[in-house]
């Protein structure tokens, strides 16, 4: 069987791999993105997606945000720390820009990246597994079933965008794992008060609670230990709001509705180096983190941007793409983005996710001093929102 050539394959058509692929389809490549699953039905996957500024702004520039059925706009950003005093409250004069971000559900963005893809004249084939890939010197080489049907093609440049299972392939590259034992319970919940674009980011000893504004009602995302959220996804639902309830506060009144319940096991992992002979790593495949603050697609996203435009120079110095030189500038160009985002979302959890009074007492000191030092105020927004070079 003889492999088709492309100039990359992108393995792995999640939201971040299909942004890649979109982001690279002015540029005269031969690009092949390679996705296991068709179009998930809504139901498969109901987490809501914390989108910063920025990634609005890719999202604007790739043509998927005019297609989202639905966004909602975060004005402010409530943090407290249950049991404790000290409390933060950032808004958009804090960090000087429109709006702090966007809610949006994860099956429509799936859905929007999904509809200009298709429409693009990108070679984007679903039902297409990946199994195994290798690489030498000038080119990466994939075997994949297409519809039950064996193919292979090579390319001078590999994408890993697979959400991190099969980079364990690669033997230069190790993945750092840490995981937390806890569980995100995602669902929509309605609320006595109506939402009024307030995210609300609580933080208890057991995991942070997050209420996201989402059109009329919000968009929980619950953290708890591994076997308490098996027992509060198992409620029903007059058990669960009560139970919500008492875990909140009574900051929006009672609960008064609640949608689908639907969990997930968290982990930290990621990548190291996240660049290999012909490969590199994007999104989850490079870095999978703790939902708290809503930081893994925003930095999945930044991957892409940065990838795409290290490619576009490439090309506009006429250099080879996928070269060591190529790969080793994204990985230099990605490294305190990265690095910042794990530190960030993994000290948040070190620090608030456990019963220490004394270490309690000095996180709602820090919230309190973010609140009254506008210019670190101002640094802590624009970094959730732009990343690094924010
Ligand atoms: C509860 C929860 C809440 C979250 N909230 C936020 C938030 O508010 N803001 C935020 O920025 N991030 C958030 N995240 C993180 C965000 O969901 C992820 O960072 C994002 O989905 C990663 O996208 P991805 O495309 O890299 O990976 P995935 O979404 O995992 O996509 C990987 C794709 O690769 C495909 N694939 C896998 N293996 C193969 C193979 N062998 N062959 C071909 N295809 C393959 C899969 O089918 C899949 O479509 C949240 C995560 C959770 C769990």
């Amino acid at each position: 069987m003889n492999a088709v050539n492309y100039d990359i394959a992108i393995i792995g058509g999640g939201p971040v791999g299909m942004a890649l692929a979109l982001a690279l389809r002015d540029n005269n490549l031969s690009v092949l993105l390679l996705e296991a699953r068709g179009l998930p039905d809504k139901v498969d996957d109901i987490r809501p997606l914390a989108l910063s500024h920025g990634s609005h702004l890719i999202l604007n520039r790739l043509g998927a945000w005019q297609r989202l059925p639905q966004f909602t706009p975060i004005k402010t950003i409530h943090i407290s720390n249950k049991g404790y005093f000290g409390r933060s409250v950032l808004t958009t004069k804090d960090a000087g820009v429109p709006v702090l971000g966007y809610v949006v559900n994860y099956h429509d963005l799936f859905r929007a990246l999904y509809d200009v893809t298709v429409e693009s004249d990108i070679d984007y084939q679903t039902g297409a597994v990946v199994q195994h890939f290798s690489t030498d010197e000038q080119l990466g080489h994939v075997s994949y079933t297409h519809h039950g049907t064996e193919k292979k093609i090579s390319a001078k440049l590999l994408v890993l965008s697979d959400g991190g299972r099969l980079g364990s392939q690669i033997e230069d590259i190790t993945y750092h794992i840490n995981e937390y034992n806890q569980w995100a319970i995602a669902a929509n919940v309605q609320a006595e008060t109506q939402q009024t674009g307030i995210a609300y980011e609580r933080f208890t000893s057991e995991g942070p609670i997050a209420l996201l504004p989402s059109g009329n009602h919000f968009a929980l995302v619950w953290t708890a230990p591994a076997e308490a959220a098996k027992e509060i996804l198992a409620l029903n639902e007059e058990q669960f709001l009560t139970r919500l309830h008492s875990h909140f506060g009574d900051r929006l009144g009672q609960f008064v509705h609640a949608g689908k319940r639907s969990g997930f096991p968290l982990a930290l992992k990621y990548a190291k180096p996240t660049t290999s002979q012909r490969i590199a790593l994007i999104g989850n495949a490079a870095q999978t983190l703790h939902p708290v603050a809503g930081q893994g697609f925003n930095l999945g996203l930044r991957d892409t941007y940065e990838l795409a435009q290290i490619i576009q120079d490439t090309l506009t110095e006429n250099k080879e793409i996928g070269t060591p030189a190529m790969l080793q500038r994204y990985r230099e160009n990605r490294r305190m983005d990265s690095n910042g985002g794990r530190l960030f979302t993994d000290s948040l959890i070190k620090l608030f996710s456990n019963d220490n009074p004394l270490l309690q007492h000095l996180c709602g000191t820090g919230l309190t001093l973010l609140d009254n030092l506008p210019p670190i105020k101002r640094f802590v927004a624009r970094r959730m929102i732009f990343g690094a070079r924010g």
